[in-house]
């Protein structure tokens, strides 16, 4: 029997990293048993439109290469994929367990619920519904109906024994039936709960395996009861343990933003996004822009590899060592055997850590093409570029070496792809390194000649009549180097201020240097 996953999300707007690490991994399991993948849409309760607080996720999904074999946009034979154009199967599923007397139509208010708990809770017991308002038979239904009553459907759920569930992360858990209530599972208005509906569907959808967040644990005992009720056959379950809050074991929140932001690494990787977002002109929209959500990470130049390698260890270790995997490695070596209890800590330090490997092993032509689109969002590059525009960015990435943590980074070296005369001043090192030393511009001016002169102009040689230059004028490198590097960048820090002159050219370098004179009040 071949495999088949489900990753089944409600349309939110958002594709949140504990949802998308519980699609990996389902992902994982079905691709290793070469089996399918479906997306199914739980909008059982949408109020808002559909398609437009789906299509961030779909987009979540293509960006992360987690590609499905069934569902929306690809369509499949078990479809439809959304749970809002199902409801006639659920409601033969309702009147199958109806009619078999695994569920009943009850007429009690609220009211009266509360009261039944309330004694119970009096008495000291725990509550057990009388079905005191439940119709036996039709008549019974008309007649609170004609009292006004609204009536649901609940399942009418054993009250001894007990279900053994073979989860396979969790082992073998028990729940005494005794401690489930008649769960409701068709509400007034005719409308369908998640729980009735996700087992329609996962056995219309002939899922082999339920890979799902451990808050479902819960819902798992009156899921087996519908499904045994209606004649499934059981799904095999795993658990997976959800993602924690930096540092602690509580659920990752996209709604406790602030909180985190109190963790150091966390706010850092914000303000690092932030900075990106800024010079791309982005308008953030602090409802996505943020580490909780996968968005985040593609605005600002994750590499998708990178992210679902950090993902796959929020749960699963091959053998606690081992933490680098390809894609192809994580689908051959992912088990669910090894995916532990315990919730994992989501650890922003550790992300980046794995993001700036997984940069610094890409091909220099890669790593180009990832960065080329921030500096046309920033208005730097044209679209399609310029010809020279790539190999002057390659020799850029590859002397910023490791500087470039994500491509979005690539906009610290904005100024190589500025105009001389556009060239952006930090004022602070323009008047520290240029204005204040009295004799800056003097030694700019001096070396700005011998610039002119090298040839050829590379890196090495340009380091050589630096040298000579301090040397004939008897002054430290330091005396010249930073108003050089202010007068040819604009910035106060870089990467080798050789380098930056092979990369800028000599007409460039000493042209910048004229313009940076020229903006020196008169001595
Ligand atoms: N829509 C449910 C959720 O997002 C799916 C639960 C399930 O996998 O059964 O939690």
């Amino acid at each position: 029997m071949s495999v088949r996953t489900r990753f089944a999300p409600s349309p939110t707007g958002y594709l949140h990293i504990g949802g998308v690490r519980t699609a990996l991994f389902n992902w994982l399991f079905a691709r290793q048993h070469d089996g399918q993948f479906l997306l199914r849409v739980d909008d059982t309760d949408q109020q808002r439109n559909v398609e437009s607080a789906l299509a961030p996720i779909l987009h979540g999904f293509r960006w992360l290469g987690l590609d499905w074999d069934e569902g929306p946009e690809v369509g499949g034979d078990r479809g439809p994929y959304y749970q809002s154009q199902r409801s006639e199967l659920y409601q033969a599923a309702v009147e199958q367990l109806l009619a078999s007397g695994a569920a009943y139509r009850d007429f009690a208010t609220t009211e009266e619920l509360q009261a039944e708990r309330d004694a119970a809770k009096e008495a000291g017991k725990s509550f057990v519904y009388s079905r005191r308002w439940a119709a036996e038979t039709d008549a019974d239904a008309q007649r609170f109906a004609a009292e006004g009553r609204a009536g649901v459907v609940r399942l009418k759920m054993p009250r001894e024994g007990e279900l053994v569930i073979n989860d396979l992360i969790r082992g073998e858990v028990r729940v005494a039936w005794a401690s489930e209530q008649d769960h409701v599972i068709q509400r007034a208005d005719g409308s369908c709960l998640y729980h009735l509906a996700t087992v329609v569907d996962d056995h219309a959808m002939g899922i082999t395996h339920v890979i799902r967040a451990e808050e479902h644990l819960p819902n798992t005992p009156r899921q087996v009861f519908i499904m045994q009720s209606l004649g499934y056959e059981l799904p095999a379950f795993a658990h997976l343990p959800y993602v924690a809050e930096p540092g602690s074991k509580n659920k990752l929140s996209k709604r406790k933003l602030d909180k985190y932001l109190k963790n150091r690494e966390f706010a850092a990787l914000v303000q690092h996004g932030e900075s990106i977002a800024a010079r791309m002109n982005l308008t953030v929209d602090t409802d996505v822009f943020n580490p909780v959500i996968v968005d985040f990470y593609e605005q600002i130049g994750f590499l998708p590899d990178a992210l679902l390698n950090y993902l796959l260890l929020l749960g699963w270790s091959l053998d606690g060592e081992r933490e680098e995997f390809t894609r192809e490695e994580m689908i051959e070596l992912f088990s669910l055997e090894r995916v532990n209890r315990a919730p994992a800590s989501f650890d922003p330090q550790k992300l980046l850590a794995f993001q700036d490997r997984a940069m610094q092993q890409l091909p220099a032509k890669q790593k180009t093409a990832r960065c080329v689109p921030y500096l046309q969002a920033a208005g730097l590059v044209a679209t399609p570029p310029d010809c020279d525009t790539g190999p002057q960015l390659t020799k850029i990435l590859a002397a910023a070496g490791d500087r470039v943590k994500m491509a979005g980074d690539v906009l610290d070296y904005d100024d190589f792809f500025r105009a001389d005369d556009q060239l952006q001043y930090d004022d602070k090192a323009f008047e520290k390194r240029l204005v204040k030393p009295p004799a800056a511009a003097e030694l700019l001016r001096k070396f700005a000649e011998r610039l002119a002169a090298v040839d050829p102009f590379d890196a090495a040689t340009v380091e050589a009549a630096l040298k000579s230059f301090v040397e004939a004028e008897g002054i430290k490198i330091g005396d010249i180097i930073h108003a050089l590097r202010v007068a040819t960048t604009g910035k106060a820090v870089g990467f080798g201020m050789f380098e930056t002159l092979e990369i800028l050219g000599r007409d460039r370098a000493v042209n910048r240097i004229q313009l940076a004179l020229a903006k020196l009040p008169p001595a």
